[in-house]
Parts: C-alpha cells; sequence; structure tokens
C-alpha cells in the first residue's frame, strides 16, 4: 500500500520541489548577460548554454564553430578555400613540433568577449559550457585515437595563486565524467596536471611578433616526471591558440624528454 502511494506521489513531489527551488535560484541568481549585464530569460534558454550565457543582442556579435576546411596540422581555418582540408603554406614550411591541433571554436565574434570574461574576470559560470563545447570537439577528432594522456597547459605557481584556478584545466576538469556518461566506460586515457610545470613567469604574448614569442617562452616548461611521458600520446589543452608558440613550446620540451607524439586541443583558435 505504501509502496504504491509512494510510487504514485513521487513524481509530483519531486517536480514540485523541483520548481521552487529553480525559482528560488532565478529570485537569488537571476541570469544576466555576462557581457552587457542585461537580464535573460530563463524559459527562453536551455541551460548551460551560450544563449544562457550572453543576450541576443551580444551573441549578435556571432559565433563561430571551427568548420571545415582547415589545415590538418594546425588546424587554421581556410577562409578562401573550397577544396577539402589540407596541410597550410607555414606548417608546409616550418611545421610544428606539435603533431596536430584541433580548435572547437574561431576565435572572432561573442568568443574574443566570452573567453577574457572566463579567464580574466573570474566569469566561471561560463566554463561548463566551453567544458561541453571542447568535448564534443574532442570526440569529433579523438574518439579513435589513442591517447595515453590529457593535459592542460599549466600556468606559473604565481599566476595560479594570483588567478585561482587554470583555465585550461576548468575546460577538462569533468572530461573522465563526460565520457563515462556517453560510453558507459571509463576512458584508457588519465587527466595529468602534474608532470610538466611551468617554471618561469613569461610575460604576456600580447603584442609580440612570432620570434618574441618563441624567446619569451624559452625554458618556460620543464618535465616533472619522465617516467609517466615515456613513449605517450599527450593531449595538450588551451584556451586560445594564436601563434601557438605556448603550445608548441610545451610540445618541444614534452617530446625532448620522452614523448612519442603531442597533439593540442584549444577552445578557440585564431
Ligand atoms: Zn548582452
Ligand atoms: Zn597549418
Amino acid at each position: 500500500m505504501f509502496k504504491i502511494f509512494q510510487n504514485h506521489c513521487k513524481p509530483y513531489y519531486v517536480s514540485a520541489l523541483k520548481k521552487t527551488i529553480r525559482l528560488f535560484e532565478q529570485l537569488l541568481y537571476p541570469l544576466k548577460c555576462l557581457k552587457c549585464g542585461v537580464y535573460i530569460d530563463p524559459d527562453m534558454v536551455e541551460p548551460h548554454t551560450m544563449d544562457a550565457c550572453f543576450c541576443d543582442h551580444c551573441m549578435a556579435l556571432g559565433f563561430y564553430p571551427m568548420d571545415s576546411p582547415f589545415c590538418t596540422k594546425c588546424g587554421v581555418k581556410f577562409h578562401k578555400s573550397f577544396n577539402e582540408n589540407h596541410m597550410c603554406e607555414s606548417c608546409l614550411k616550418t611545421p610544428l613540433k606539435l603533431d596536430r591541433v584541433r580548435a572547437a571554436l574561431e576565435y572572432k565574434g561573442i568568443i574574443k568577449d566570452a573567453i577574457p570574461l572566463f579567464k580574466y574576470h573570474s566569469k566561471l559560470s561560463i566554463a561548463k559550457v566551453f567544458e561541453r563545447l571542447l568535448f564534443e570537439t574532442f570526440l569529433c577528432h579523438y574518439a579513435n585515437t589513442r591517447i595515453d594522456l590529457i593535459m592542460p597547459v599549466p600556468l606559473h605557481k604565481k599566476k595560479l595563486r594570483e588567478r585561482g584556478f587554470n583555465q585550461a584545466f576548468l575546460l577538462i576538469r569533468n572530461f573522465v565524467k563526460l565520457y563515462q556518461q556517453t560510453f558507459e566506460q571509463s576512458p584508457l586515457w588519465k587527466i595529468d596536471t602534474i608532470s610538466l610545470a611551468r617554471i618561469k613567469m613569461t610575460q604576456p604574448q600580447t603584442g609580440f611578433d612570432i620570434d618574441q614569442r618563441k624567446a619569451n617562452l624559452k625554458n618556460a616548461f620543464k618535465v616533472i616526471n619522465h617516467k609517466a611521458i615515456d613513449n605517450k600520446h599527450i593531449l595538450l589543452i588551451d584556451d586560445v591558440f594564436t601563434t601557438g608558440a605556448t603550445c608548441n613550446e610545451a610540445a618541444r620540451v614534452l617530446l625532448k624528454y620522452g614523448a612519442n607524439k603531442v597533439d593540442a586541443l584549444v577552445l578557440a583558435r585564431t
């Protein structure tokens, strides 16, 4: 008798309770556009999407998932090409140490505001959106690739203390959980946040040309655990890839000390 009552009533109580909690959440933490601050109607948007973070006016700046055609190596978008994916001129002349780079988004439109808001103004509500976008890109390009280690590009410990978080780590924090939900099994790769360290406080790369960026990053990274990376296929994670100097320097060091192959998966690419 109790069981029947329980089964009959549970959905009503659960949904009523969920609705009440949602109403309180909306009152306490109303959805606001992270860029301009206008209110967003939570009933009109899916939670954890770009539309739940930015109003229609700000989203009108444009949102650009990285579609083909792009360079098979460095992942740069070909805007004037109608061909299939192929290698760009720069990669043919001076190939990166990275085996291949893949990006979820083009670094333009609203994303040029969204990433700095996430990174420098701690608007962490957007981390979940970015994480899902990156995970979809990961599945698209790496579902059939044997990756051993997923490694967020490390920050110098002083910078980590100042910022309070490593934005690259936040992008993959729940990758294992997302993988388990998708495939109902655990991944063969591991997330490794300790084998590579950033030992030099580098200047911000903005405004530097490619040679200045390389010089700035010289001796910036150090492999802490040689055994952990030995003969491994490593996937580096970063938020933005512009010239690629940071990821490429990390890849150079990892390859020098025994990694077998290093790729990069980034949220956005110029
Ligand atoms: Zn707005
Ligand atoms: Zn290229």
